[in-house]
Order: structure tokens, then C-alpha cells, then sequence
């Protein structure tokens, strides 16, 4: 255990990975002996937290177990080509971890999660099992009334396990409470991209990781306070590091490790998609008279663009286009799971569109469990210096 650091920020964090790498999830513990509330786990990478909020459910992010168990029944589960969270997410669950969570809800990104999905039905039978669909179909009278449909279903069967009723008063407010969320997170990321030195990406995933398994009003008093410590820290200084952008995690999250050598590389990473779940709806959804309505509409016209959602051939990536000139990023680092298909798929097309727009880039990938990081290093480290020799930016 490293010592406690004399930084207040950095202390911060120290205490925030312990958090997040507790699979005991302590803070579920106390937050359902609290309330006598359910708490159920979502897999990555869009779930209505709200809807679960105003029936008095406690959202749990299951993002696999990194590189902190090693896994022995897990890999039992499941063929040798695909990606590594569905092994650790059993492994969890078989090892008791996921003990404390009175059922699980699987949205629909990919095959490998809604294999999952299955598997957790048949090892789990007694408990509340979900598979969330959602549409790709964006036209309101379509998509949006199936999506209405699903959560409706969702909803009426949480309410049987236990829950409280859905009312219109209750997702108000819970919508509010996330929208208060989204705020403080875009602040963090705007104040990266204006000053990535006092936010560094480590931490700042650290402070996402930790948001999944406490109840959000936590979340948001730790990110305020993280914001006030860092802006108030005069010992962060600006280094002369590339500026990238970082695409492709945005379901099974790589090491901590990774995204430190990244840095230490002379990489700032300025935007990303890791633990997206935060920032899938990109705005502040106005909840209006008909709050379930908003939820649904802000699906349809406000995601962020995923490869696990359908986009028009000749738009794919200019979404990335788009976030590389936000972020005044100088390159892009994809940086996908290996065996992740949809990321993998959705590379080339992305490619396409940021060389036409002349912005370099450059590919490696990880396991949520890879412990040796130094070829990623020297290539991530290589591209650093090549953008800084000659981009001439
Ligand atoms: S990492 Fe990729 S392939 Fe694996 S579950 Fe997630 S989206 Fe699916």
C-alpha cells in the first residue's frame, strides 16, 4: 500500500482507488443498511441510471476486475477469442464479490455481453437478471417507443423485486441530481482541456472508477472537492507533453498502469471515452412533463457516438473529428481491448475520417489485466515525440 501522499488531491485519489479496487464494494454495503434499498449492477456502457435512482435503487458499475483477481473458474465460461471483462465479471459473481448486489443488468453493446447475460441467468436464477435492449433505430415512433417499452418493462419488474414505484415526481428529481453529475464531469474534462497538467488522466479515472460503486450524491461532493484541491494546487505545472486523444476504452477499462505510462510518456491525454457511462448522454436532459419521454429522446438525439451504435456510413468518426478539435488534441491514440469487436470494427472507418482530416494517429491494445506496459510506452512515447518534432502545431 503506498503511503499516504502529503498532497491533498493526490491523497484524494489514493483514497478513491482504494475504493474503487475494494470488491467488498463497502459503500453499497452501507448505502443498502441505510436505506434497505435494492442495488444492482449494470455492465458498461449506457444504462438510465435515473430510472433505477427514482425507484430508490442503487446503480452499481460492474466494469470486470481489472488486474486485481486472478481468475480460476472464469475462463471455464467462455472461448479463448474474446475480450477479458465477461471472465472477471463471472469470476465476481462466482466468488461471492458480487453478494451484496441483488441482480445485474446487462445493456445491449455486444454479443459477448449478452452471452453474459445468459450465463449469469442460468448461474444466478434467484436473482434479478436484466438484458436491456436498446434501439438503433432513432426515430422517435419507432426506437423511442420500443425504448419506452423496455425500460417501462424494466421498471414494472424491479418494482416486483422490491423497488419503489416509478413515479414522474421522483425521475424529476433524479434526473436533476445526474444532470448535476454530468455538469461536474464535463467541468473536469473542460478544465483538462484547458489545464491537463492539473488534471491528470490517472486521476481523473480514478475519481470515474470510484463514481461507479458509491451513490451519486457521494460521487458529486468527491468530484467537487477534487476540483476545488486541484485548481487551489500551485505545484502543478505544465510540462511540454503531446496533446492526444484517447478512443476505443470504453468498456473493458484498461489498467491504471496503462493510462500512467501513457503520461509518463509525454502524452496529455485531453479527451476519452473511458467510463463512458458518464458521459454517454452528452447534455442536461430537461425532464419536462413527461420525464421518462426526456430519457428516451436524449438516447435518440443526444449519445455520444459509440461503435456500439448505428451510424450512418458517411458520418462515422466525424464525431472524433469533432472531439480532436474540442479538445485541441494534436493525435489520436486508439487504444481498444484486444478481441473487442465492436471498437476493432469500427477502427478503419474511424481511421478513414481523421486522415482526411490530416490528424495523426496511432493503434495499440490492452487487456484489462496486462501488467507490462513498456512496448505500449515506447510506441505511445514515440508518437508523443513525433507530433512534437513534426506537427508543427
Ligand atoms: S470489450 Fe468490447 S467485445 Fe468485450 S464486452 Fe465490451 S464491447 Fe463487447
Amino acid at each position: 500500500m503506498t503511503d499516504k501522499s502529503s498532497n491533498p488531491a493526490t491523497a484524494l485519489i489514493q483514497e478513491q482507488e482504494a475504493l474503487y479496487r475494494d470488491y467488498s464494494f463497502p459503500e453499497v454495503q452501507k448505502w443498502k443498511a441505510r436505506t434497505g434499498g435494492l442495488a444492482i449492477g449494470f455492465m458498461p456502457i449506457q444504462i438510465p441510471r435515473e430510472l433505477l435512482h427514482a425507484m430508490n435503487v442503487l446503480p452499481v458499475g460492474i466494469v470486470g476486475a481489472g488486474d486485481d483477481i486472478e481468475i480460476i473458474r472464469g475462463d471455464a465460461y467462455f472461448q479463448s477469442y474474446i475480450c477479458h471483462i465477461p471472465r472477471s465479471t463471472i469470476e465476481l459473481g462466482l466468488n461471492g464479490s458480487l453478494d451484496c448486489l441483488d441482480g445485474m443488468i446487462f445493456p445491449a453493446i455486444c454479443d459477448v455481453i449478452r452471452n453474459l447475460s445468459g450465463m449469469w441467468k442460468l448461474q444466478f436464477p434467484d436473482k434479478f437478471s436484466w438484458y436491456l435492449d436498446v434501439p438503433q433505430d432513432f426515430d422517435p415512433e419507432i426506437g423511442g417507443q420500443f425504448y419506452r417499452h423496455e425500460l417501462k418493462e424494466m421498471a414494472k419488474e424491479l418494482e416486483r423485486r422490491g423497488a419503489r414505484p416509478l413515479t414522474d415526481e421522483a425521475l424529476k428529481a433524479s434526473i436533476e441530481i445526474y444532470n448535476k453529475h454530468r455538469a461536474l464531469v464535463k467541468e473536469l474534462y473542460d478544465l483538462r482541456i484547458k489545464e491537463p497538467w492539473k488534471v491528470p488522466t490517472a486521476e481523473l479515472y480514478v475519481l470515474l472508477r470510484a463514481g461507479l460503486v458509491v451513490p451519486v450524491e457521494d460521487a458529486i461532493q468527491t468530484m467537487q472537492r477534487y476540483l476545488d484541491l486541484v485548481r487551489a494546487d500551485e505545484t502543478r505545472k505544465p510540462m511540454d507533453q503531446a496533446r492526444v486523444l484517447l478512443v476505443g476504452s470504453f468498456c473493458e477499462q484498461p489498467p491504471l498502469g496503462l493510462i500512467r505510462s501513457l503520461e509518463r510518456a509525454g502524452c496529455y491525454i485531453v479527451d476519452d471515452d473511458l467510463v463512458q457511462v458518464h458521459r454517454w448522454i452528452k447534455h442536461e436532459i430537461a425532464p419536462g412533463d413527461d420525464p421518462l419521454g426526456a430519457l428516451v429522446n436524449a438516447f435518440l438525439t443526444d449519445s455520444v457516438e459509440s461503435p456500439t451504435r448505428y451510424i450512418d456510413e458517411g458520418e462515422r468518426g466525424q464525431e472524433i473529428v469533432k472531439r480532436t478539435e474540442d479538445a485541441v488534441a494534436e493525435g489520436v491514440l486508439f487504444c481498444a481491448p484486444s478481441f473487442c469487436d465492436p471498437a476493432l470494427l469500427d477502427q478503419p472507418m474511424t481511421v478513414k475520417a481523421i486522415e482526411k482530416a490530416g490528424i495523426p494517429w496511432t493503434a495499440f491494445k490492452y487487456s484489462e489485466d496486462t501488467g507490462q506496459f513498456q512496448v505500449i510506452r515506447e510506441q505511445a512515447g514515440t508518437f508523443a515525440d513525433s507530433i512534437k518534432l513534426w506537427s508543427g502545431v
